[in-house]
């Protein structure tokens, strides 16, 4: 896949319908885009994993990464796992993006993607349409064993982590961690800490512990989809990707307003002092591939 992939992400997920996917306009975007959930696999399958991305839209990997999975496992089903897939859940966003997406998309470039809102951090409210649409289509699985919600850390960024959420089931955990640290290239540090503050603890380099607040029954707080699918469906597995466009070394230590103010640097001038170390679309793909590839396989030998 490329990044001008973007342009015509729903027709690539049309297409897959071809190859045995079922594909369900689970509702509209507020101006009037469709809103795709796809599943692929048995509904009587012994395990059901769900992947949400694009719920910030300008961290538009997780979207390509999606779209990535769901051609490789219509090409090859597993016929123990069903999928569920929201490859867009901001169709109106993510489109404004798209537009100024080319096949030479640059680091600049991604640093210059405006249009998002926080659907993941407002995701069990009524404020996005979008959002309530993808809730009620997630309420129809009568089970979720893994989740996931592809995110992108900031363009630049020190290394390379994921979040798990906080109900995970430990030795499924540390088998994930085990595989992702293998095929992690040298050159992408996994984070010691979290730059951001928001993790509860460190599990393991590149792997931080999410605390997930208890959902009150009938109280329609603004939690995110972690926090919705680990209360209704208590998976084994829940985790974020924060993959970045480039590393930056030097911002090991760094706090969220240094990599901040690199980051706005970058955008303005178009250099820094600093080495900067592109992840390119072909490894971050591979990384977010990998993960979920990773808990499907020490999911169906737990
Ligand atoms: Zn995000």
């Amino acid at each position: 896949m490329q990044w001008a992939d973007l342009n015509q992400l729903d027709s690539l997920i049309l297409e897959t319908a071809a190859l045995g996917a079922s594909i369900e306009q689970i509702g509209v975007s507020g101006e009037g885009r469709s809103l795709y959930g796809v599943t692929v696999g048995e509904e009587q399958a012994k395990y059901t994993v769900v992947i949400l991305a694009g719920c910030h839209a300008t961290e538009i990997v997780g979207s390509l990464a999606a779209v990535a999975i769901l051609r490789s496992i219509v090409q090859t089903p597993i016929s123990s796992v069903r999928f569920g897939l929201v490859p867009v859940a901001d169709p109106d966003c993510l489109y404004r993006n798209a537009a100024t997406v080319s096949s030479r998309f640059t680091l600049q470039d991604a640093l210059n993607l405006s249009h998002q809102r926080d659907l993941e951090g407002n995701f069990m409210a009524a404020t996005y349409p979008e959002c309530v649409a993808i809730r009620q289509w997630f309420q129809k699985f009568s089970k979720i064993d893994a989740y996931f919600s592809l995110h992108a850390a900031a363009p630049i960024a020190p290394g390379l982590f994921f979040y798990v959420g906080e109900p995970s089931d430990p030795p499924l955990v540390q088998q994930v961690m085990r595989d992702m640290a293998a095929i992690v290239p040298a050159d992408i540090p996994l984070l010691k800490h979290d730059p951001t503050g928001v993790a509860q603890q460190v599990l393991a380099p590149g792997f931080f512990e999410l605390g997930l607040p208890k959902v009150e029954p009938n109280h329609a707080s603004p939690g995110s989809s972690l926090a919705f699918v680990a209360d209704r469906f208590q998976p084994q597995f829940l985790a974020v990707s924060e993959i970045p466009f480039a590393v930056c070394p030097d911002l090991m230590n760094a706090s969220l307003d240094e990599i901040h103010q690199v980051n706005m640097a970058v955008k303005h001038t178009g250099n820094t002092s600093q080495p900067l170390y592109e992840i390119s679309l072909e490894t971050q793909l591979h990384l977010l591939q990998s993960l979920v590839r990773s808990t499907v396989t020490q999911l169906m030998n737990s």
